[in-house]
């Protein structure tokens, strides 16, 4: 994959607000959150995305992610919040390293209330639920 803005920060090119860093992982502040505290949990892997990191990473990451929640929410109150990660320009993906936002979801807040949450659901019948669940199951 290019070089990304987030692979500078990590090699300590760009500044950032860094709250957490490992041998695998960073995190630090999102530059425009959409809430206070809204953060962005990075895998040092120049991975694309989600299915392109190794198992070794993804691990790090998952180990780290509740711990950097917990801290989230008691410093900026939130009791609630979103964990996003958007993987392809199609779903949202503007910078090309793998990332994971958590985003305090504040109702209300002057300062930002959270992710806009748009969920449109479908009605797939039993028959193509199994058929897509069955193809699925084939490859892991
Ligand atoms: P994506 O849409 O790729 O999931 O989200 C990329 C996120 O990175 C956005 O929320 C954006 O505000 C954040 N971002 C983009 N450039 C920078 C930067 O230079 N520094 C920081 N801290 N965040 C950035």
């Amino acid at each position: 994959m290019s070089d990304t803005i987030f692979s500078k920060i990590i090699r300590g090119e760009i500044p950032s607000h860094k709250v957490y860093e490992d041998d695998h992982v960073i995190a630090i502040l999102d530059i425009a959150p959409l809430s206070k505290g809204h953060t962005l949990v990075i895998p040092k892997e120049p991975a694309t995305t989600l299915h392109e990191l190794g198992d070794d990473q993804a691990a790090a990451v998952g180990r780290v992610l509740p711990r950097i929640a917990r801290a989230i929410m008691k410093v900026t109150g939130a009791s609630a919040y979103n964990v996003l990660q958007n993987n392809g320009e199609a779903a949202g993906q503007a910078v090309m390293h793998v990332h994971f936002h958590i985003i305090p979801c504040v109702p209300g807040s002057d300062t930002g209330e959270g992710l806009d949450k748009e969920w449109n659901p479908t009605s797939p019948s039993q028959d193509e639920l199994l058929e897509v669940g069955k193809q699925i199951k084939r490859l892991l």
